[in-house]
C-alpha cells in the first residue's frame, strides 16, 4: 500500500549508508594499498596508519614440524594455555581456558602479566610437566612492533584492553618477569606471534598455497608473506633465511586518519565516541565481532525513536543500553529462513521487547543484513587488495575467529565480493583455519628453532 511504501522509504533514508557501490570498494583498495605502501616504507612508516610490522617470520612450515610446546594466547575474550605436541602432520592439544576479569584487562599490566603466569603455573601443575624446560609460542594479539622472533613491543591496547605500563614495553620480558615472580616454571620464549600470523602458519602445515591469514574475530587484522625488496622497514643484516617475511599488516587501524569518513555513517561515528578508543581502529570498528552488534542496535533504536519500528518496545528495554545487543545475534537473526522469524523473535524476547510484529522482525533482520554485508565487502576489499599486491595467480587465505565461523553468509558474501574486485585470471579459496593460536603459534617456534 502506498502507507507502507512511505514506511520503507522513510527506513530506507535512515540505512542507505551502509550500501556501497563495487566503484566505492574499489575507490576503498585505492586508499587501502597507498597506506600500506607507506607503511612498509621507513620514511613514511611514522605518519602511516598501517603499521605493516615486520613479524621476524620468515618461512612458513613444511609439515615435518616436531617437538612439544608451550603455547599462550592472549589477545580478546580468553586467555587460553595451550600444550602442543608436533608429529609431522599429525598435532595434539591439550588446552585450557582461562577468565581474564574486566578488572584485570583495566587495571596494571603487572596484575595482567602475574594472573597470566599464575594461570601458566596451574596448567603446567595440572599436567604435570613442572620438570622440563619446554619452548614457548607467545600469541599476543595486539599491535607490536617486532625487533626479534622474540622480542616484541606494545604499540597501542585495542579491543577492550586497558592495562597500565605496558605500551612500550618488551611483553616478553614482561612475561618473563612475572613467570620468575610468580612460578617456578622454567619455559623458553621463542616466539611472539600474533593470532593473524597462526592462523596463516597453521593452514600453512597443510596447504602450501597459502599466503595470507585474516582474522575475524573480536577484532579484524591480516598478514601476509612478503619479499624482503619490498620491505623497506627491513634493517636486519643478510642472513641465508629465504628473502621473505610475514608482514602483520594491523590494517584495523586504516581510517584513524580519516580517510574513511567518505563511507561512515552517523552509527560508526556514534559507536566511536562511546568507545574505549575514540578515533582509533576505524576499520576493525565497521568490520570486527566487538562492534557490529552495537552498530546494528544504534540503527534500531533510531529506527525505533523515529517511530519507524517496534512501537512495542518499552523505552526501559535492553534495546536501549549500549552493548547489549551482542554479534551473534546477528548471526542468529540471519539464519532465520522463513516468514516465522523463530531466531529473531527469540532475540527481540530476549531483549525484554515484548510487543513485535512480523514486520518488525522483517525490518530487523534486513538492518542485520546490511550491516554485516558492508563488513564482509569491507573484509572482501582488505583482501582483494593483498591478492593484487601479492600478484600470484592461485592463493588461499586462512581465515580464523567466530564472526567468520559462525555467520552464515560471511564466506559467501566475502567470496563474492573478492571475486568482483580482484584481476580477471586470479583464483583463491577461503579457508577455515583451526587453532591457529595453539598450533600456529608452536610452528613458528618449530620453525624458528629449526633455522637457527
Ligand atoms: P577472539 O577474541 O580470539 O577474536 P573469537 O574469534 O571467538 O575470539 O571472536 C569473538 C568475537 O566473535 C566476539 O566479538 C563475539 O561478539 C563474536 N561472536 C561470537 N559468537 C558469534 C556468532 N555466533 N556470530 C558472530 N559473531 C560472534
Amino acid at each position: 500500500t502506498k502507507d507502507q511504501l512511505t514506511k520503507y522509504e522513510k527506513i530506507e533514508a535512515f540505512v542507505k549508508g551502509f550500501k556501497l557501490s563495487t566503484l566505492t570498494y574499489k575507490r576503498v583498495m585505492t586508499l587501502l594499498n597507498s597506506e600500506m605502501k607507506s607503511g612498509l616504507t621507513k620514511q613514511t612508516n611514522h605518519v602511516a596508519d598501517i603499521k605493516m610490522f615486520p613479524t621476524f617470520v620468515r618461512s612458513l612450515p613444511d609439515g615435518t614440524e616436531k617437538g612439544e610446546f608451550l603455547a599462550l594466547d592472549l589477545g580478546g575474550t580468553n586467555f587460553r594455555v595451550l600444550l602442543v605436541k608436533l608429529h609431522g602432520s599429525d598435532v595434539e592439544i591439550e588446552s585450557k581456558t582461562y577468565l581474564i576479569p574486566q578488572r584485570i584487562m583495566l587495571g596494571t599490566g603487572k596484575q595482567l602479566f602475574d594472573h597470566i603466569a599464575d594461570c601458566i603455573g596451574k596448567f603446567v601443575k595440572d599436567h604435570n610437566i613442572q620438570g622440563q624446560k619446554l619452548p614457548l609460542g607467545f600469541t599476543f594479539s595486539f599491535p607490536c612492533k617486532q625487533e626479534d622472533l622474540a622480542a616484541a613491543r606494545l604499540s597501542k591496547w585495542t579491543k577492550g584492553f586497558r592495562c597500565e605500563g605496558v605500551v612500550g614495553e618488551n611483553i616478553c620480558h614482561l612475561l618473563h618477569e612475572a613467570l620468575k615472580r610468580r612460578t617456578n616454571c622454567d619455559v623458553e620464549i621463542i616466539a611472539v606471534v600474533n593470532d593473524a600470523v597462526g592462523t596463516l602458519m597453521s593452514a600453512a602445515h597443510s596447504d602450501r598455497n597459502c599466503e595470507i591469514g585474516l582474522i575475524l574475530g573480536t577484532g579484524c587484522n591480516a598478514c601476509y608473506m612478503e619479499d624482503l625488496d619490498n620491505v623497506g622497514l627491513w634493517e636486519a643484516a643478510d642472513d641465508d633465511h629465504p628473502q621473505q617475511v610475514i608482514i602483520n599488516t594491523e590494517w584495523g587501524a586504516f581510517g584513524d586518519n580519516g580517510c574513511l569518513d567518505f563511507i561512515r555513517t552517523e552509527y560508526d561515528r556514534e559507536l566511536d565516541t562511546y568507545s574505549i578508543n575514540p578515533g582509533k581502529q576505524i576499520m576493525e570498528k565497521m568490520i570486527s565481532g566487538m562492534y557490529m552488534g552495537e552498530i546494528v542496535r544504534l540503527v534500531l533504536e533510531r529506527l525505533t525513536m523515529e517511530g519507524l519500528l517496534l512501537h512495542g518496545a518499552d523505552r526501559e528495554c535492553l534495546l536501549f543500553e549500549r552493548g547489549k545487543f551482542y554479534t551473534k545475534y546477528v548471526s542468529e537473526i540471519e539464519s532465520d529462513h522463513d516468514e516465522f522469524f523463530a531466531n529473531t523473535k527469540q532475540v527481540l524476547e530476549e531483549l525484554g521487547i515484548e510487543n513485535f510484529t512480523t514486520e518488525d522482525c522483517k525490518i530487523v533482520k534486513y538492518v542485520c543484513t546490511l550491516v554485516s554485508a558492508r563488513a564482509a565487502f569491507l573484509a572482501a576489499a582488505g583482501l582483494a587488495t593483498l591478492i593484487n599486491k601479492i600478484g600470484r595467480k592461485e592463493m588461499t587465505i586462512a581465515v580464523d575467529g567466530s564472526l567468520y565461523r559462525f555467520h552464515p553468509r560471511f564466506h559467501n558474501l566475502m567470496c563474492l565480493k573478492i571475486q568482483e574486485l580482484i584481476r580477471p585470471g586470479q583464483k583463491f579459496k577461503l579457508a577455515l583455519s583451526h587453532d591457529g593460536s595453539g598450533k600456529g603459534a608452536a610452528l613458528v617456534a618449530a620453525v624458528a628453532m629449526r633455522l637457527r
